[in-house]
């Protein structure tokens, strides 16, 4: 599989938060050489810079709750508008409700030229290794690398390997706060896998294997639908 010059169009992770989206949307979008947009990291980067948008959006992230529709379809909008999403994008964190699934439908189709569909694979992680994922979860605040202090430790506690820098616990992964966004996913989110299903557009991976296991999982999904799409190679 080359993969830096073809039409990807736009991948979807659909998936509970700890599931293991950002860490194949980054080996996805690499591979392919499209961005990787995750909604989750525009916003905290929105309220480390103290942005309007930040302002508007921290207390809600911090109750573990989903900003409005409107705030988020419309950073995304700006996003995918960018050059570098010209040949196709990966979705990582949005849509998050099926109003922002439909909103993203008619974005895609109003784009000029766009024919493929999106393609939406979902991760599939029970809910304790979920809650273990998230509790655990300490992130390098230079280069982004994310360890787990049950599964993944770094050599010398709370240190990142490559660099040294002390690592962090994002303020939502708390446990009050991890079990309200795991609230809001059933309630909100997993709607979505109807929506997609419905349309003949879902495709599972089992999250609960090695990483490697479900990168190839996830690329067999793509490349399937985007043979189908008469996209690829
Ligand atoms: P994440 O990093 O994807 O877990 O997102 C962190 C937080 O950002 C979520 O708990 C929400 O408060 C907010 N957020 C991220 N993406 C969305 C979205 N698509 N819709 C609404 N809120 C979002």
């Amino acid at each position: 599989m080359s993969g830096k010059n073809i039409p990807v169009g736009s991948i979807v992770l659909l998936g509970a938060p700890g599931a293991g989206k950002g860490t194949q949307a980054k080996l996805i979008a690499g591979h392919y050489g499209i961005p990787h947009i995750s909604t989750g990291d525009i916003l905290r980067d929105n309220v480390a810079r103290g942005t309007e948008l930040g302002r508007k959006a921290k207390r809600v992230m911090e109750r573990g709750d989903l900003v409005s529709d409107d705030l988020v379809n419309g950073m995304v909008a700006d996003r995918i508008k960018q050059p570098d999403a010209d040949r196709g994008f990966v979705l990582d964190g949005f849509p998050r409700t099926v109003a922002q699934a439909e909103w993203l439908d008619r974005e895609l189709a109003a784009k000029a030229g766009e024919k493929k569909q999106t393609v939406v694979v979902d991760v599939d992680v029970s809910y304790n290794q979920l809650l273990q994922r998230l509790t655990g979860r300490r992130t390098c605040p230079v280069d982004g690398k994310i360890y787990n202090i049950y599964l993944q430790p770094p050599k010398n506690e709370g240190l990142c390997d490559v660099c040294g820098t002390q690592l962090f616990q994002r303020v939502d992964d708390t446990e009050e706060v991890i079990s309200e966004r795991l609230k809001s996913y059933e309630r909100q989110t997993k709607p979505l896998e109807d929506f997609y299903r419905k349309h003949g557009r879902l495709r599972r991976v089992n999250g609960e294997q090695s990483v490697e296991k479900v990168m190839a999982d996830m690329f067999r999904a793509i490349e399937g639908a985007r043979l189908r799409q008469g996209l690829s190679d």
